[in-house]
């Protein structure tokens, strides 16, 4: 059997756990895959995939700041990704074609859903941030019929602009300060503030009684908004470390036609970093 070649490019890229993530999806599926990572950045990135796949590499995963250049990159699209204007797969096809899609909006609703039982259907969701990861999973949480969708964004008109795109009677957005005397039962941050220990201002009621939060961003330590969520008692305060495990799950289904199980993935990378916080 021959050895397939995937990797995830993105700037920075050092500390992805993407590569271990797929290792130990190809360990549990039996699937002879190889999976590494390369600091690509946006100006390298096509030059860059057009040699991956030049050489045979079968399919990439594209991070922060490549989503959009891979959306353009994609010579067919997912009806998701074609949405979303971002992708975060890139699959070649028998024919050399090199397919586009986006796993990050059914890798976060798997996460609440099924390893969280967070209900979406007449929940009233507010998204913190209007960039490429909002752009990932407005699609995928809208097909949930939720009460309403908010997005609010430091740059409104950005918000406005995937407002427009999306033309869903349930999404609206609005600024920070138009939050105020809203109340949300599943609170998004898609910001990257996150990673530099920052949050958004946030009115300190913005979170309805038994609401959850849930952070894209993640780390071995809880994050600004995970923490945010805990002092105010929401009923679970998450971090993206679900999401991150069940978008690559979908992205090997696309590859290999196998899906793995995320499940003991993810108790395995939680008790690593638990590990790692006590000692
Ligand atoms: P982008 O760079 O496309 O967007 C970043 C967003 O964050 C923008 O809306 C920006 O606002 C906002 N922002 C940044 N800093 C601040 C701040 N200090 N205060 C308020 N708003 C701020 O990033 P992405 O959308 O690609 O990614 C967002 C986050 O999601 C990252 O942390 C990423 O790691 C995470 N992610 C996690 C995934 C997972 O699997 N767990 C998958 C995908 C993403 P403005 O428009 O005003 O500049």
């Amino acid at each position: 059997t021959t050895t397939d070649r995937y990797a995830v490019f993105g700037h920075p890229i050092s500390h992805s756990k993407s590569p271990r993530i797929h290792g130990l999806f190809a360990e549990q599926t039996r699937q002879p895959i190889h999976y590494t990572a390369q600091d690509v950045t946006a100006e390298a990135f096509q030059a860059a995939a057009d040699a991956f796949f030049a050489n045979g590499g079968k399919g990439l995963n594209c991070t922060v700041p490549l989503k959009e250049l891979a959306w353009q990159y994609a010579g067919r699209l997912s009806e998701r990704a074609r949405k979303s204007k971002a992708v975060n797969t890139l699959a070649r096809q028998t024919d050399g074609g090199i397919l586009g899609d986006n796993t990050d909006g059914i890798g976060l609703v798997n996460d609440l859903t099924l390893n969280h039982n967070i209900t979406l259907p007449n929940s009233r969701i507010l998204i913190l941030g209007a960039g490429g990861a909002t752009r990932g999973i407005l699609g995928p949480l809208l097909e949930h019929r939720p009460a309403c969708i908010a997005i609010a964004n430091r740059t409104l008109d950005k918000a406005e602009t995937i407002v427009a795109e999306f033309a869903d009677p349930d999404l609206s957005c609005s600024d920070y300060a138009g939050l105020a005397s809203r109340q949300f039962d599943l609170i998004i941050n898609a910001t990257s503030a996150s990673l530099s220990g920052e949050l958004p201002p946030l009115p300190g009621d913005l979170l309805a009684e038994n609401g959850c939060c849930y952070d894209l961003a993640y780390g071995n330590r809880p994050t600004a908004f995970v923490q945010w969520g805990l002092a105010r008692q929401a009923r679970q305060s998450l971090d993206g470390l679900g999401m991150l495990v069940e978008q690559a799950a979908e992205a090997f289904a696309l590859w290999r036609g196998i899906r793995p199980d995320t499940a003991p993935v993810i108790d395995l990378l939680n008790r690593e970093r638990k590990a790692l916080n006590l000692s």
